[in-house]
């Protein structure tokens, strides 16, 4: 344990953020992270439980009392071994994961829970300093090829932990460039790409291959989402060169909004928005892009999603953003006895709404208004929760003016076009059928075929990718050598 009197004489030390009106000038991080001694003294509020609940609370079970502690000691390469060990990449989460494990923590019962995010940031970033985050090939290989479909953080997860198994892997990825949805989902003032470059210059030092512009299977023509691609691979060529394929091909089919109107120019799907700011951003000359300057934005969804549409809208320069939530607000303040240690429904309210965002809560779209095929507004409805139930507002009708309207409503399932052309079993969802146990997880009804993180579990969050990933590679691992020392 760090010290025991810690938590009493520490308070929580809050990561700096650049002021709005600064930030929204540029799409660069904003965050001023908690390095050296100020991670230190973050740490020293650790107690070390008995039962650590943040360890339960992270999807990848990172050890965190461990590496706090080693933080507190001054041992940064011993924290990072610790990080590394449950968790493939740290910058990624430390930067964007809502840190379930906070909510878990025991302090957060009563008192702030600390900072553990901000310290598995300081550690990795110190760790890339340093020069510790190295290559790790393999000292055999095992002769076995894997195909990764998808090269979002499940694909990349699995792909580096079979690397360094020792098998010979080949990363598809429809887009030109790697990451998923890390790259072309997340914009870059929550996450600058630069951090997937660097892990994919270690990968490739490791022996992975990335194969961009590459579709696998049958891809829709008729469709909005983003496909890069200049070629495409059928299933059974792949699985007639590999040992054995991972499916992880996220869940990008997004969650339509079939109101009246909803053909009339400017109406547009926040992934159709938002992937393209990113490809400007890294030096891409786009023939057309869509955007918000000057117009009055309205953001269906009051998610992630919806929330980045806010900050990239704001960014372009629009005159102004509301946001729309179909359920209730919540409170601002959770009950934490009776929901501690789990995630608590709470207003949250992100470094996107800070910046300038009218947010709107128990409201639903009726209809799109237009003039000339372009949308100039959005009927609305007021919603109340009756009998559980969630029930119009007689008389509630309001029209709020809209140029530019983003539906951010979250994603249904995967393309199911390309599960199809697989052949693999799907579950009520639509996603591709599979279990997580030891032993018969991540196995999907055709024989070596394997799926991890969106794909199956539907829309999430990347540090449940990862773990997916993680454990798919133990699977897949295991099924081509009859045991795997990989762990879950
Ligand atoms: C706008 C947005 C913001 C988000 N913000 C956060 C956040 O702040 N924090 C957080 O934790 N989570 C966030 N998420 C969720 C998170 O990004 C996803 O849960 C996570 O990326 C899923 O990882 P994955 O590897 O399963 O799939 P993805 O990241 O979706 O990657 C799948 C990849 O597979 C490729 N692919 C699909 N089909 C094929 C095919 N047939 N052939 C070849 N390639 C194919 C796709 O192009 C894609 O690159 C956000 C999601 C969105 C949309
Ligand atoms: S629950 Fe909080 S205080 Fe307890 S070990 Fe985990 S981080 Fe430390």
């Amino acid at each position: 344990m760090s010290k025991i009197t810690g938590f009493l004489e520490q308070p929580r030390i809050k990561e700096q953020y650049a002021e709005p009106a600064a930030r929204l000038k540029h799409y660069r991080e904003f965050v001023e992270p908690l390095a050296g001694e100020r991670a230190q003294k973050q740490a020293v509020r650790c107690m070390d439980c008995g039962i650590p609940f943040c360890n339960n609370g992270c999807p990848v079970n990172n050890i965190i009392p461990d590496f706090n502690n080693l933080v507190y000691q001054d041992d940064w390469r011993s924290a990072l071994e610790t990080l590394h060990s449950t968790n493939n990449f740290p910058e990624f989460t430390g930067r964007i994961c809502p840190a379930p494990c906070e909510a878990a923590c025991t302090l957060n019962i009563n008192d702030d829970p600390v900072g553990i995010k901000s310290i598995e940031l300081a550690i990795i970033e110190r760790g890339w300093q340093e020069g510790w985050v190295a290559p790790q090939p393999p000292e055999v290989k095992t002769g076995k090829k894997v195909a990764v479909v998808g090269s979002g953080p499940a694909g990349l997860a699995a792909a580096q932990q079979l690397a360094r198994a020792g098998h010979d892997v080949t990363v598809f990825e429809k887009n030109d460039r790697v990451g998923g949805l890390l790259r072309y989902g997340i914009p870059d003032f929550k996450m600058e790409k630069h951090h997937i470059d660097r892990r994919v210059a270690q990968m490739e030092a490791e022996g992975v291959t990335f194969r961009t512009g590459v579709v696998v299977g049958e891809w829709p023509k008729d469709t909005r989402v983003t496909n890069l691609s200049k070629q495409a691979v059928k299933p059974a060529e792949l699985r007639a060169e590999f040992d054995a394929v991972l499916l992880a091909g996220g869940a990008e089919q997004p969650r339509d909004l079939p109101a009246p109107g909803r053909d009339l120019d400017g109406i547009h799907f926040a992934m159709e928005f938002l992937p393209n700011q990113n490809r400007v951003n890294a030096g891409d000359k786009l023939r057309k892009q869509i955007r918000a300057d000057g117009k009055k934005v309205v953001v269906i969804g009051g998610g992630d999603t919806g929330s980045d549409c806010v900050g990239t809208s704001n960014r372009h320069g629009a005159t102004g953003v509301t946001q729309f939530e179909v359920m209730p607000q919540p409170p601002e303040q959770e009950n934490k006895p009776l929901v501690w240690p789990y995630w608590p429904l709470k207003l949250r309210t992100s470094t996107s709404h800070e910046e300038g965002a009218v947010r709107e809560f128990a409201i639903a779209t009726k209809e799109f208004l237009g003039k000339n095929g372009k949308v100039t507004g959005v009927k609305t409805v007021r919603i109340e929760l009756l009998d559980g139930k969630l029930t119009e507002v007689p008389g509630s009708e309001e029209v709020h003016d809209a140029d530019l309207v983003l539906l951010a409503m979250g994603f249904t399932n995967p393309m199911q076009s390309v599960l199809d052309s697989f052949g693999v079993a799907k579950d009520a969802r639509g996603n591709v059928l599979a279990g997580t146990d030891e032993g018969s997880g991540y196995v999907t009804s055709e024989p070596g075929v394997f799926t991890a993180g969106d794909m199956r579990r539907g829309q999430s969050l990347v540090v449940w990718a990862i773990r997916e990933g993680r454990q798919a590679a133990r699977a897949i691992d295991q099924h081509l050598m009859g045991t795997s020392v990989l762990p879950r």
